[in-house]
């Protein structure tokens, strides 16, 4: 599986350096394969190739970019078992969700761009002014592990759909997968210097894009804590900055809720991918009269999860993504302060990972319930009302994402008062073409769909 080219101006091209980074299997602990270091010289000559791009791009008809597009998605959708197995084996991922999830969304995402393209909307005018919507530039997109080829496609397909051309620095502990983009963009003969790829960590070159003057705009999904380092070196020039960062979301659970279901649904939510989603409704928040069955349905679906190797076919959780994250995650359980009603359970020796674990009577001002632990642990906390409720959700630093469950319109009527930039009412499913973002410290702006088009696009009132 090694890779030994970053991809820059339309061709494969070693790194600067020489250096490379191993990237480990953390179900085995193995080493699977190593990525080149790239550097800021390779950043420099990613941009140049971008810039050079970008006229061309940027002036090519959307309809045709759509084309282009959807060329695109016909040669990753190609590769979808091999998409499914190469997250399963560098993120531990089991299989079936793999499937589901780590392919079959960015296949999803990239197919919506490239008909949204293809079918450009009519140009907008406002009184005497017709309004253009222009690409935003060159952009420079930063990606995280834990969905690590949706991430990418989030931003890749609504930037190439905008006729924005792109520098990608996908993350260091899963940069296999987006090799994959790169062969499909290779195949499907995307422009040179459209999409370029530069592998590397992030103080080389993710600080290397961030800062660069060439890049007009920075996509960033990650940590807040990275998130805000990464404005900070953008407002230096006035850089247009999305940041798609941390969650803390809340599962509200009103006194006539389906509690069965609630609680079904709201345990899978809080466990996807090890717990490793930035929209997992870690916090159930449980009206008091139905709290001790909320709690008791919760630990037995908690009890009921088998952990282990993701390419097993009965296996419903994989581990974290490495030592580092699993260390953090138990530092959560050992500091938790509350009862602990599932975990500690039997778990692979070898691999990391962590039992599923829930918390009851956990202190709404807590550290378990105030910080995103990124694992699989749910806090279930206890409310009176629905005021209370609202409260006790909105009582965050961050603004994600959210579950409410009761009678339709009561569980709409909270959806409503939530600070956050969604919410599922009574589990409805995940929407690809809906604005996704988040209020507060969770970040700036809107991916998916015309909104995350939008992200990507100027607008330019020309009066007539
Ligand atoms: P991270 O912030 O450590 O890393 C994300 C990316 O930023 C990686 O590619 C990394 O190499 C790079 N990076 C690190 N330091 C940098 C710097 N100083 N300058 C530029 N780039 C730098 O986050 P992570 O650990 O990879 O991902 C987990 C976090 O991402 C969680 O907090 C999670 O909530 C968040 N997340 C948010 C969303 C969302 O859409 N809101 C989605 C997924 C993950």
């Amino acid at each position: 599986m090694n890779r030994d080219s970053l991809y820059l101006g339309g061709r494969w091209v070693p790194a600067n350096s020489g250096a490379t980074i191993p990237v480990e299997n953390p179900a085995t602990e193995e080493i699977i394969a190593h990525v080149p270091a790239g550097n800021a010289e390779d950043v420099e000559r990613a941009v140049t190739a971008a810039t050079a791009a970008f006229d061309d791009w940027s002036r090519t008809p959307m309809a045709e970019r759509g084309a282009m597009l959807g060329k695109l998605h016909e040669a990753l959708a190609s590769r979808a078992d091999e998409i499914a197995r190469t997250v399963g084996l560098e993120l531990g991922t089991p299989l079936k969700v793999a499937k589901a999830v780590q392919a079959g969304l960015p296949l999803a995402v990239l197919r919506g761009y490239a008909d949204l393209a293809a079918n450009p909307a009519p140009e907008e005018t406002i009184g005497h002014s017709l309004i253009a919507r222009e690409p935003a530039g060159v952009v420079g997109a930063i990606t995280p592990w834990n969905y690590p080829l949706h991430q990418v496609v989030a931003k890749v397909a609504a930037a190439l759909a905008a006729g924005c051309t792109v520098v990608l620095k996908p993350s260091e502990l899963t940069p296999l997968v987006a090799y994959l983009l790169f062969d499909a963009a290779d195949e499907a003969g995307l422009p040179d210097g459209v999409l370029n790829l530069v592998t590397g960590t992030g103080a080389e070159v993710g600080a290397a894009i961030a800062g660069h003057p060439g890049i007009d705009m920075v996509s960033f999904t990650g940590s807040t804590a990275t998130g805000r380092a990464i404005s900070h070196a953008a407002a230096d020039r006035i850089a247009r900055v999305s940041l798609e960062l941390g969650g803390k979301s809340a599962n509200i659970i009103l006194a006539d809720a389906d509690l069965t279901k609630a609680v079904k649904v709201g345990v899978g939510n809080a466990f996807l991918n090890s717990g490793q989603t930035c929209t997992a409704w870690t916090r159930m928040l449980v009206h008091r009269d139905l709290y001790d069955s909320a709690v008791s349905l919760a630990a037995d679906a908690a009890a009921a999860y088998t952990t282990g190797d993701p390419f097993d076919s009965g296996t419903r959780m994989g581990p974290l993504v490495s030592a580092a994250q699993r260390e953090r995650v138990q530092g959560f359980i050992s500091r938790a302060g509350a009862r602990m009603v599932a975990g500690d359970a039997g778990i692979p020796e070898k691999g990391y990972f962590v039992a599923p674990t829930v918390f009851a009577d956990v202190d709404p001002g807590s550290e378990l319930a105030q910080e995103e632990i990124f694992g699989p642990v749910l806090s279930i906390i206890a409310f009176d009302d629905d005021e209370d409720a609202v409260r006790i959700a909105n009582n965050s630093r961050y603004g994600l994402a959210g579950g409410v469950w009761g009678t339709p319109d009561r569980a709409l009527a909270v959806a409503r008062r939530l600070r956050t930039g969604a919410v599922d009412v009574n589990g409805a499913s995940f929407n690809p073409v809906a604005p996704f973002g988040g209020y507060k410290q969770s970040g700036i702006g809107r991916e998916l769909g015309v909104h995350g088009l939008a992200e990507f696009q100027q607008t330019k009132a020309i009066q007539r």
